[in-house]
């Protein structure tokens, strides 16, 4: 369903994504890791065409994502995307934020979404929080509102950049379990994550960067457990 070839970005002079191969099957679960800096954010944030590419292939379902012709509004549909920062909007309620792309942007049905949104609301366990605004909710219930948002789209792929980063140790638990539960179900997940328990327990394959490139990939036993290349061994030490 993701498929990226010989990807490479630049930011000015420096090099940021130095050819990067992936390859993402529907209902799969990937993980990113890897140092800050690598290029983590970069890399995702090619898949959904937030971030334009200098040569190489990203393409999603068939079609390329850096094809000027491509149709933005089916791919942002398809794709989509929870950051570390949620961005949900102070002056609307919950509810609200989680409609509003649908009706507005894809000009869906109000009744319909409305439905719909509830129904996200209950599966990320916030539907006596409808009619709250996003600032009266913890840290962690606003990442889920975000997520919740996100679905209300019906995206085949969701992209997550370390979307626990921000928050209290306390709320990270109930974000991890909304993302198992959407992996669970077969949504096709791309994860950028500093969780290593959780990377290791919900992925398919792991991929480590490293300055740009992919250094290994493989599933999250052998990457964990048994890690082939000095540079991912000496990541796994710093951080598990
Ligand atoms: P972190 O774990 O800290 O989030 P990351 O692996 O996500 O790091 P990126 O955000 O992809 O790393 O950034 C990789 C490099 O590209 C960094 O050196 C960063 O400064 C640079 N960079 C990222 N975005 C831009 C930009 N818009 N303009 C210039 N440089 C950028
Ligand atoms: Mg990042």
């Amino acid at each position: 369903i993701i498929s990226m070839r010989n990807v490479r970005k630049s930011f000015g002079d420096f090099e940021v994504l130095k050819g990067i191969d992936l390859e993402v099957k529907k209902g799969e679960v990937i993980c990113i890791i890897g140092p800050s800096g690598s290029g983590k954010s970069t890399l995702i944030r090619t898949i959904n065409g937030l971030t334009p590419v200098n040569a190489g292939s990203v393409m999603v379902e068939g079609q390329e994502v850096h094809d000027e012709k491509l149709d933005k509004l089916a791919l942002r549909r398809k794709v989509g995307m929870v950051f570390q920062q949620y961005n949900l909007f102070p002056h609307r309620t919950v509810l609200q934020n989680v409609m509003m792309a649908p009706v507005l942007v894809l000009r869906e049905n109000k009744a319909e979404v409305e439905k719909r949104a509830r129904a996200l609301l209950e599966k990320v366990q916030l539907r006596d929080k409808e009619d709250a605004y996003p600032l009266e909710l913890s840290g962690g219930q606003q990442q889920r509102v975000a997520i919740a948002r996100s679905l209300c789209m019906r995206p085949d792929i969701m992209l997550f950049d370390e979307v626990t980063a921000a928050l209290d140790p306390e709320t990270v638990n109930e974000v991890l379990f909304t993302i198992r539960e959407l992996a669970e179900e077969g949504m096709t997940c791309v994860l950028v994550t500093h969780e290593m328990g959780f990377a290791k327990e919900i992925s398919d394959r792991v991929y480590f960067t490293d300055s740009g490139r992919i250094v290994e990939s493989g599933p999250p036993a052998e990457l964990f457990d048994a890690p082939k290349d000095p540079r991912t061994r000496e990541f796994l030490s710093k951080v598990l």
